[in-house]
């Protein structure tokens, strides 16, 4: 094997030096096609906004809030302005269609209380999912004096992504939406406008979690409901007409069902994927990987040690870091 360090773009034989220092520019030529290309991989996907003045505005401060990640992708952003929208349509429905009308207040105020805090706690992991920086790799920092900055003994490689001329870390996959390498990438989600990867995945299990509880419990309110006018022969069961009444609640037990169906079965796959310690990709790709025990795996998504924090997407987990870059050959 060769004794100086070596870069490897993708999964062929390890190349030279040289030809990492000379990847830009990239397209040399002048044809309109390419120029194209090179303005689109020059243009920035993942811009950073800057919370912290709207924040402060509510008195809260944080100098995090500064760069906060955000995908600037059209179809990304109109499926995650849609989830809003339906959450804010079952919200709407449950509190002012059904909740309101009930004849037993007990009742209203119990249910009231579990479903908005359920959808309190499913828009915050939403959120959290969606402006976290879900691992991303430096950008561009593929140079030779990157790599030399590395200090690489005989027989250690790193791997180079030629997409975005960034030092590849284990496990970490390039995203075609985000134009950068994400560290155990799981997959680019439209819904979160975002990718699942190290960083995120806890926040995004918690997401597809708190729908998947919220579907079923509005489902239930629906139905409940749905039997409690037909029984009263939809006299002061509701505000609105039982046309328009039954409107809405058919509405709503469509969207509880398909959500509800949708999000268990993403929820049951990320847990699986958690605990088997294996990303979407790698599933999809066959890895070998080291096997580690199931409750380590969980430990390395929501943090470390298992507390009641696992539950909530306000805090953020301290991870056991996975920060190998160099591989031994
Ligand atoms: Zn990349
Ligand atoms: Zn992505």
């Amino acid at each position: 094997m060769d004794e100086s360090p070596n870069f490897d773009g993708a999964a062929q034989g390890p190349r030279e030096l040289e030809e990492v220092s000379s990847t830009r520019p990239i397209y040399k030529s002048s044809s309109p096609y390419k120029k194209k290309k090179t303005d689109k991989l020059n243009s920035e996907t993942v811009v950073y906004l800057d919370f912290s003045k709207f924040c402060r505005l509510f008195g809260y401060h944080h100098t995090s809030l500064r760069h906060v990640w955000f995908v600037k992708d059209v179809c990304g952003i109109v499926c995650a302005v849609f989830t809003w929208l339906l959450i804010l349509y079952a919200e709407f429905v449950v509190m002012f269609v059904l909740l309101i009308h009930e004849s037993s207040n007990i009742y209203s105020l119990f249910h009231g209380l579990i479903f908005n805090c359920f959808t309190m706690l499913a828009v915050a992991s939403h959120l959290r999912a969606m402006f976290t920086d879900p691992g991303a790799v430096p950008k561009g920092n593929a140079t030779a004096e990157g790599i030399k900055s590395l200090g690489l003994k005989k027989g250690e490689v790193v791997y180079k992504c030629p997409k975005c001329i960034s030092i590849k870390p284990d496990r970490a996959h390039h995203c075609s939406v985000c134009q950068r390498c994400i560290r155990k990438m799981d997959h680019h989600c439209p819904w979160v406008n975002n990718c699942v990867g190290e960083n995120n995945q806890k926040y995004f299990v918690l997401f597809t979690l708190y729908i998947c509880l919220i579907s079923i419990h509005a489902l239930y309110m629906a139905i409940s409901h749905f039997i409690f006018c037909v029984s009263k022969d939809w006299k002061g069961c509701s505000g609105m007409s039982p046309p328009a009444t039954t409107i809405f609640l058919i509405f709503l037990i469509f969207e509880g069902m398909l959500f509800g169906i949708f999000t268990g079965i993403m929820f049951g796959t990320q847990m699986s994927a958690v605990c088997s310690d294996e990303t979407g990709i790698e599933q999809l790709k066959k890895e070998e990987r080291e096997a580690r025990s199931r409750w380590l795996s969980m430990k390395s998504v929501f943090g470390h040690p298992f507390s009641i924090h696992w539950f909530s997407p306000f805090s953020t987990p301290r991870f056991l870091s996975s920060d190998k870059i160099y591989y031994s050959v």
